[in-house]
Formats: C-alpha cells, sequence, structure tokens
C-alpha cells in the first residue's frame, strides 16, 4: 500500500482548515483567547494549562494539534490506557467523498479530515518511526437496486465540481475490477478512490507517542470524577490523583462526557450504541491483491486488514427498555451472513475473533458536539462523534485549537 515514510509538514494542511474554520459557525463561539490572561488567572502566569479528558482517538488528536502549539501546557487523563473504548472497536472506515454530506460543516470536517489524514499519517510515522496501517485504495459500495442510481450519479457530478472523484460502476466494470463481488442483486457499485481507512489503535497511539514527544503529559489510570464549580469558569478539576488546575478543560470523554457533564449541571446526554465486529482469515486476498479496497454494502464493511485478512462489521445495536445492550449474536451473524453473500469466497475464512464496542451518541442532537459546554467559557466539548470519531479526528483537533488559539495561521 505504498511508501508511508515521507517528510514531516504539519502546517501543510492549514489553508485548507482555515477555509473551513472561517466558514464554520464554530467561529461564532464567544471564545477569550487562551493567551489573554483572563480575570482569573494572574498576568505572569507563564504558561496556560490545557486539560484533555479522554485518550481516544478524539482527545489524542486534540493533544498532538495542541503540541504543536507554543507556550501551552498540556495534559492529558484518562481512566483507562489509550484507545479502549469505542475507538480500540474501529473499523477506521473513513466516509469522505462517499458520503451523502455535500455542504456545511458536514462536509468541511469531513472532506477537510480525509486531507489532513493525507499529510498526518507519513507525518506522524515519520515523527514516532511507527506504522499506521493506512488504506489508500478507497471505498468500493455496493448497490442493490437500480433506484438510488440517478441520486449517485448527482452526487458524483457534484464531488467533480468540488474537485474530488466519485465514480459509478455498471456491474460489468464492477465484475471486471473486484472478481471477488460477486451477486446477483447487485446492479452497480460508487467508487470513491480519495475515501481512507486506517487502524485507529495504531494511528491513537502513534499520536500520544507524538505529543509525548512535543511535551504532552499523559495520565493513564486516572479518573476524572467530580468538578467543583459552579461559576461560568472552571479552575480546578478532582480527579483519583488529586486536584488538577488549569485554564482551559476540553472534555473529549466519549460515553463518559454525560457524567462529567451532568456534575457541572449541564448535562449533555450522549447514548451507546453498540457495534460488533469480527476479524476473519482467509489465507489469501480476494480477487486481485494489488486492488484491496474497502468493500461497503447493506451498511457492512469488508475491511482488508492484512494479507488475507479481514475485518467484517459492524452491528447498530440501540439500547432496550432497561438502557442495555446485550450483544445480540443473530445481528452478528448477519453481518457475516450479508458479507458472504456479497463476497462469496468468504465463506472458507475461518473467525479469528469477534470484539464489540459502544459508540457514543448525542441524544436528539447531530453527532458530533463540538464547542463550549453551556455555562462555561473555558470547557470545550469535543465528543459524542457516534459513527465518525476516526474520521472526524483531525477536524475536530483543529477546531478546538481554534478555540483556544483563535486566528491561528
Ligand atoms: C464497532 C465500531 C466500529 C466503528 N467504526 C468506525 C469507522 O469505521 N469509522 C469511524 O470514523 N468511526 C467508527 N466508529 C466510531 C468511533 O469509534 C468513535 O466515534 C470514536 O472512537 C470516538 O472517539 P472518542 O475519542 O470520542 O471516544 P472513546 O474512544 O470512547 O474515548 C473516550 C475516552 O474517555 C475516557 N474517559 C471517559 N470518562 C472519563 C473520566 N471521567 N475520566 C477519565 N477518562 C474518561 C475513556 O476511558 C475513553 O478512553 C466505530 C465504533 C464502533 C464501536
Amino acid at each position: 500500500m505504498g511508501d508511508r515514510r515521507q517528510e514531516t509538514g504539519d502546517r501543510r494542511t492549514r489553508g485548507n482548515f482555515n477555509y473551513w474554520l472561517r466558514s464554520s459557525r464554530l467561529l461564532t463561539f464567544d471564545s477569550a483567547p487562551l493567551l489573554s490572561p483572563s480575570p482569573h488567572l494572574p498576568d505572569e502566569k507563564p504558561m496556560s494549562h490545557v486539560v484533555i479528558i479522554g485518550c481516544g482517538i478524539v482527545g489524542a488528536a486534540i493533544a498532538y494539534e495542541l503540541s504543536q502549539v507554543k507556550d501551552l501546557k498540556i495534559t492529558v487523563i484518562d481512566k483507562q490506557p489509550p484507545a479502549q473504548a469505542s475507538t480500540g472497536a474501529a473499523l477506521g472506515v473513513l466516509m469522505g467523498a462517499i458520503s451523502h454530506k455535500i455542504k456545511g460543516n458536514a462536509w468541511r470536517m469531513r472532506s477537510s479530515s480525509i486531507q489532513r489524514y493525507e499529510t498526518l499519517i507519513p507525518e506522524l510515522e515519520a515523527i514516532t518511526n511507527r506504522k499506521i496501517p493506512f488504506n489508500r485504495q478507497g471505498i468500493l459500495s455496493l448497490c442493490l437496486s437500480e433506484e438510488k442510481k440517478a441520486d449517485w450519479q448527482k452526487l458524483a457530478e457534484i464531488r467533480f465540481s468540488q474537485n474530488w472523484k466519485l465514480e459509478v460502476w455498471d456491474a460489468a466494470k464492477l465484475k471486471a475490477v473486484c472478481p471477488q463481488v460477486s451477486n446477483d442483486k447487485i446492479s452497480y457499485a460508487v467508487y470513491s478512490p480519495q475515501d481512507r481507512q486506517l487502524n485507529p489503535t495504531a494511528l491513537t497511539l502513534a499520536l500520544v507517542d507524538a505529543a509525548q514527544r512535543n511535551g504532552v503529559t499523559f495520565k493513564f489510570g486516572v479518573t476524572v470524577n467530580k468538578t467543583p464549580t459552579s461559576t461560568n469558569w472552571c479552575n480546578e478539576l478532582e480527579t483519583t490523583e488529586g486536584k488538577i488546575t488549569a485554564d482551559w478543560f476540553v472534555i473529549a470523554a466519549g460515553l463518559g462526557s454525560s457524567l462529567l457533564t451532568a456534575q457541572l449541571n449541564q448535562m449533555i446526554d450522549i447514548r451507546p450504541v453498540l457495534g460488533q465486529a469480527l476479524q476473519v482469515s482467509l489465507g489469501h486476498p480476494l480477487g486481485d491483491r494489488n486492488f484491496q479496497p474497502v468493500i461497503t454494502g447493506d451498511d457492512v464493511h469488508i475491511v482488508p486488514v492484512d494479507n488475507g485478512d479481514y475485518w467484517i462489521g459492524a452491528t447498530v445495536e440501540f439500547p432496550n427498555d432497561r438502557d442495555e445492550i446485550p450483544p445480540d449474536e443473530e445481528l452478528l451473524k448477519k453481518v457475516l451472513t450479508q458479507a458472504i453473500a456479497f463476497c462469496p469466497e468468504l465463506a472458507q475464512a475461518t473467525i479469528n475473533h469477534t470484539w464489540s464496542g459502544l459508540r457514543p451518541r448525542p441524544e436528539k442532537r447531530p453527532a458530533p458536539i463540538i464547542g463550549k459546554l453551556p455555562g462555561f467559557d473555558n470547557i470545550l466539548l469535543a465528543t459524542g462523534h457516534y459513527r465518525n470519531g476516526v474520521l472526524l479526528a483531525p477536524a475536530t483537533a483543529y477546531a478546538i485549537r481554534e478555540m483556544i488559539i483563535p486566528n491561528d495561521s
């Protein structure tokens, strides 16, 4: 999948980020610049301290982004090691051009994140000497009825006008290019060559490593459990290791954000949605070994991860009346059956392991939630990314940076 060792260049995509941020509603947040002293901070304070709560993909991306700003002291706190919660279960599929978002913040965040990943992955690999599996062969979406073909063709035209590519393939082209796909019900496919997939755990660990090299302090095994504050300014948080004071707090705690914000009397309701997935081993790649895109259809992803190994997932399961989500084995079987229906050779694969995770989904509002916690000037939310936290982490990190250090360019 190509040579990943390229020169570092953390500022190469800034212009693009600034573009979407300038035209984004995020800019309307009334955030005081961190480097101007607030009435609560002594003028002589040498460095401003930012505490990030949560070290999934979102917290780690924010930590790395902020670690490139001079004169910031940054601490990341997590009750677990990095990439354990939702991030540890994610498939890392980055659905940008192939998503139906075409304008506004939703499209800007997707497109700028995908673009940032092109430089971020080689940059992190060069800094940390770690390998981050990054599939640059695009996403192929299988379509089961002609019904929506005109919509896809229209989307392909829109993407063309946005300088992105999206190709609508007929069944003959699909068969020629992806012979592993064999299902009479598939009438056409949509190929998105610029979309990507990556390993979320490897990426999070690399972000932590790179941020650490830039001076960020990580405290794992520490829980933030109480927030003794009632004003619009929070000076300190209580943790299992005592109090921690800071100028800014960023809540990137995924599902844990509900409890933290409830303790601040500003509950942001984030509910879990379970996803189950599995890894199968075929022993050899499906179809053309030199063309291994993510294949997706009917909300099932077939993700090539190694020579002949595939991740398949994921289920989408909501809590029952008692607010529990016991993993439904039948649903996972259904996902595997669907994957086999698309690529029959997968029937010969052996299941290596299965896993599940909880996606953080904001209740009755769109995902993600990025901005100030209502009622507080120095608590920022970067949470509720639901099904797209890996995709949106770079844009989220940049948005948080702009809220802390506005007009940084
Ligand atoms: C099966 C599955 C497949 C997925 N596939 C994709 C995909 O293909 N593409 C994509 O973009 N997204 C995908 N997602 C969604 C993605 O995983 C999430 O959106 C993303 O991981 C959210 O990241 P996060 O950092 O906000 O949260 P998390 O990864 O959940 O991290 C939150 C962290 O906060 C910590 N924390 C919580 N409360 C506290 C506290 N009080 N004190 C200290 N620490 C605390 C937790 O320990 C945790 O480490 C998938 C999710 C699942 C479950």
